[in-house]
């Protein structure tokens, strides 16, 4: 796996090099037309049973999103911060049950004061410089990473696509219509946008259901173990965050921290005693200018 930044011509691109696969640009049309239109002219029907969505289509759909979400926020332009911030984040993935997705993963920084994180279906994940800010020490910023890193492990992203969408998206793509439209961009597109909208809606806006944000926690927990960083971090990172509630942004799409907390304490409580190397690192994370 390689460390990889990507800077904001290469995210912009994205929207374009996003159907190259089957050689559409996401060049959204102004007035869509649904799948349920396209597939009902062309007579295809929408009767099959749905296949599951694949990692590649997994990939594609996390970087449209991934493309809207920087259309809210700008990237934060420091190249040491963001290399950092990969290395963190690339050692946790290593240790999570999904090492090696599609494309692997990818981090980077949102120039925002507000405190949030996004973790795009496939492998792409933003953190903002709010929530940088909201750690103390690298084991605290893997312990948000590697929490992003479980929700693209679970796949909690691409789930939020709803059964009736994808099995319409599915069922079109595997018939004539499909063929019919491939040269038509925005009628492709458009089979693809509400995947797109769902799960923009469920990262940015309503956020993952509370089993999902239960088990990514658990989830990073034996990730920050197994990677050799202090378990205990993901609790010391929430009790930071704990009774900020109001500063909106991760708040408003995660339980409550207290909640959240204390099911995190029981796992691994947060530690006041400092191992050697934790310091070290540490120290490192605190030379950032974030
Ligand atoms: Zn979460």
């Amino acid at each position: 796996m390689r460390a990889t930044s990507f800077g904001p011509t290469a995210l912009l691109l994205m929207a374009c090099l996003l159907w190259g696969c089957s050689g559409v640009s996401l060049d959204l049309p102004s007035s869509v037309q649904p799948a349920a239109q396209i597939a009902a002219k062309t007579g295809a029907k929408a009767i099959h049973a749905s296949r599951p969505i694949s990692d590649s289509e997994e990939y594609y759909v996390g970087r449209a999103v991934g493309a809207r979400i920087l259309a809210k926020y700008p990237l934060y332009q420091d190249q040491e911060v963001t290399r950092y911030v990969n290395k963190v984040g690339l050692t946790v993935a290593r240790k999570s049950s999904r090492p090696n997705p599609y494309r692997g993963y990818h981090f980077a920084v949102l120039d925002t004061p507000e405190p949030n994180a996004f973790a795009c279906p496939g492998g792409t994940i933003l953190i903002t410089r709010g929530l940088l800010k909201n750690c103390a020490t690298e084991d605290e910023l893997a312990a948000v990473l590697a929490h992003e890193v479980a929700h693209i492990a679970n796949k909690d992203g691409i789930k939020s696509i709803s059964q009736a969408r994808w099995t319409e998206v599915a069922t079109t793509l595997g018939t004539e219509t499909a063929k019919q439209y491939g040269g038509s961009a925005g009628q492709m597109v458009t089979l693809f946008e509400g995947s797109i909208d769902d799960v923009f809606k469920t990262i940015v806006v309503n956020g993952y259901s509370r089993s999902a944000e239960e088990s990514a926690d658990r989830e990073a927990v034996s990730i920050l173990r197994k990677a050799g960083y202090n378990p205990g971090a993901l609790a010391a990172v929430l009790t930071k965050m704990s009774g900020k509630e109001g500063a909106g942004g991760i708040y408003r799409t995660h339980p409550p921290t207290s909640e959240r907390l204390a099911k995190v304490q029981s796992l691994a409580p947060a530690s006041s005693a400092s191992s050697e190397k934790e310091a070290v690192r540490t120290a490192r994370f605190q030379q950032l200018k974030i």
